[in-house]
């Protein structure tokens, strides 16, 4: 069996910062990869029109200025395939291969609290021993599907967006195409199909919000002024809300002038894309703000659709704009303008079966040669709960997260000694940059395991007292904003039966860095460390003292 000073599990975006910057302290690391190849979701989501939603310079690695200034992005928001292309720069130039075990998923990982160290297996039955594992398994990375009575029997073929086939080219010329979903997946994906099927058929079930990309290519001169001001970009981003570089707008939706408020709202439908939710400071925090950004969307989608009725039912209604994740499309409603396109709203007719031919919905049969699922993922948790995580006394993460995830600061969880995750439930992940959250984290861990090492500790738990301070703390700040006011995968609505907890950290980028630093400073009094008894130190050197 392999020992390595730190386990970290996935090859995305987080993986290999955890990687990169582990080694750089010293330690020997380890990746396993369930996939084939690095990118995480990047490598999955390989659907037509996939690409970033936030922009191309600030959805990239700030570790190294070298790499900020060589690496040229050809669109506003990138595409997959040249995310991709990025990430295996990023991989060969920093030379991560050599500690990345592809085609390895991890099945189980077991903390001995005789020697204070996790054995972790993977599928295939092999083993490794490590001082700390650091779970990178995204928050998004385990898709979910209906199932249909008689999608068996459906002589087409399904494709999941989150689980596009590799290497294939699928040509969508002459056929028949179905797209269950209407999130951001659907959204990237139904004007380009629209482009070639011979039909589509688009399934919605919940309308949802979407402003403008606005992409474009990335020109030279913008190229040159980005890099030639990119600590100030960074630091913008490090210090909004949401970790993208809006700053919001101080005043109320509700203190300005109908005329006003369209000006404001004209701009930043025509640039911001998700920062059309700060275009006034109180949009996520108050209902009658919000109807003010609500109503104009709803005004703009309504201008693109041509069809009286599509217009309607493609109008998102009953729902705050922005407390479920909206999107940021390309020509989305205006697809719907095609002679090709056709939209089944499955709230109104419900899909009641697949059958050789297709899908019967409650109206009609649409005979379909190709389905996608785009249905979304197990969000936040799903991948957590994929394999057995066993802490001490035996407690599995499924079971101490039964009723919903319970962590410190997003990072760490009570009984789960030595282990930490990026982007978790319990930190803005979701509701931020989420590569820019990434990062901070991944630098946070790195001070964090300087100041165990420096100090002689080999374990760190979390104390369960501090874990509920900061869940209660997670579930009092939610409550200034609309999150709660829908149902969304931000807590937990998007699976039947799982528990409804919300899970994103809504206080910010910058709140949750600050709470971060605050705590490194406090030297790290928030956790409980212990030195082996090998090592000549007595256990509980220091217990939580304050959150
Ligand atoms: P999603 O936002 O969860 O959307 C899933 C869609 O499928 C929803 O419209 C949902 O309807 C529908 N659906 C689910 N089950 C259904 C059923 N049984 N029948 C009919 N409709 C059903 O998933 P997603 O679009 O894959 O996006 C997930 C997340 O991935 C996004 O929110 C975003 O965070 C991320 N993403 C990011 C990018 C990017 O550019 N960075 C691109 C794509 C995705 P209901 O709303 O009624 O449940």
């Amino acid at each position: 069996m392999e020992h390595v000073d730190i386990l970290v599990v996935g090859a995305g975006f987080a993986g290999l910062r955890a990687l990169y910057t582990f080694r750089n302290l010293g330690m020997r690391v380890v990746v396993l990869e369930a996939s084939g190849g690095p990118g995480g979701v990047w490598y999955h989501n390989g659907y037509p029109g996939a690409r970033c939603d936030v922009e191309s310079f600030d959805y990239s690695y700030r570790f190294s200025p070298e790499l900020e200034q060589d690496w040229r992005w050809s669109e506003r928001y990138a595409t997959q395939p040249e995310i991709l292309r990025y990430v295996d720069h990023v991989v060969d130039r920093f030379d991560l291969r050599k500690d990345i075990r592809f085609n390895t998923r991890m099945a189980s990982a077991v903390f001995d609290e005789a020697d204070n160290r996790w054995t972790v297996s993977s599928a295939d039955g092999r083993t490794w021993s490590a001082d700390r594992v650091v779970l990178c398994m995204g928050q998004l990375s385990t898709p979910k599907a209906p199932s249909y009575q008689g999608q068996e029997s459906f002589k087409g073929r399904i494709i999941h967006s989150g689980q596009w086939p590799q290497g294939e080219e699928i040509d969508f010329s002459g056929k028949r195409v179905g797209v269950i979903g209407t999130g951001s997946s659907g959204m990237q994906m139904v004007p380009v199909i629209a482009t070639t099927a011979l039909k589509l058929t688009v399934f919605q079930r919940t309308p949802n919000f979407s402003i403008p990309a606005a992409n474009a290519p990335v020109t030279d001169e913008e190229d040159r002024t980005v890099k030639a001001n990119y600590a100030a970009r960074r630091l913008q981003a490090r210090n909004s809300p949401t970790g993208l570089g809006f700053i919001p707008n101080r005043m109320s939706a509700l203190d300005a002038t109908p005329e006003e408020r369209e000006k404001v709202y004209e701009a930043a439908w025509n640039r911001l894309g998700f920062g059309f939710a700060l275009a006034y400071h109180d949009i996520l925090l108050s209902m009658p703000a919000n109807d003010t950004a609500a109503d104009f969307i709803r005004r703009k989608i309504g201008e693109q659709v041509d069809d009286p009725v599509v217009r309607e039912k493609l109008t998102p209604r009953g729902h705050a704009f922005a407390a479920r994740r909206p999107s940021v499309d390309s020509g989305y409603f205006k697809t719907f303008n095609r002679n090709n396109v056709e939209l089944a709203d499955v709230r109104e007719s419900p899909i009641v079966e697949f059958t050789e031919e297709g899908i019967r919905t409650s109206a009609k049969l649409h005979e379909l040669d190709i389905v996608i699922f785009a249905t979304g993922f197990d969000a936040f948790t799903g991948s957590l709960f994929r394999p057995d995580i066993i802490g001490r006394n035996g407690v599995s993460l499924r079971d101490k997260w039964a009723n919903g995830p319970t962590t410190q600061f997003g990072v760490a969880v009570a009984g789960f000694p030595n282990m930490l995750f990026t982007a978790g439930p319990g930190s803005p992940s979701l509701l931020s940059n989420v590569l820019l959250s990434i990062e901070e984290q991944i630098d946070w861990f790195a001070q964090f395991i300087e100041f165990m090492d420096d100090n002689g500790y080999t374990t760190f738990d979390v104390d369960p007292k501090v874990e509920s301070d900061w869940v209660a703390h997670v579930n009092e700040r939610v409550k200034e904003t609309l999150y709660l006011s829908t149902n969304s995968y931000y807590h937990g609505a998007e699976v039947a039966g799982k528990a409804r907890v919300f899970m994103p950290y809504s206080g910010g980028v910058r709140g949750y860095r600050r709470i971060l630093e605050k705590c490194a400073a406090d030297s790290f009094s928030a956790f409980r460390f212990t030195r082996s008894a090998a090592e000549g130190g007595a256990p509980a050197l220091k217990v939580a003292q304050q959150q």
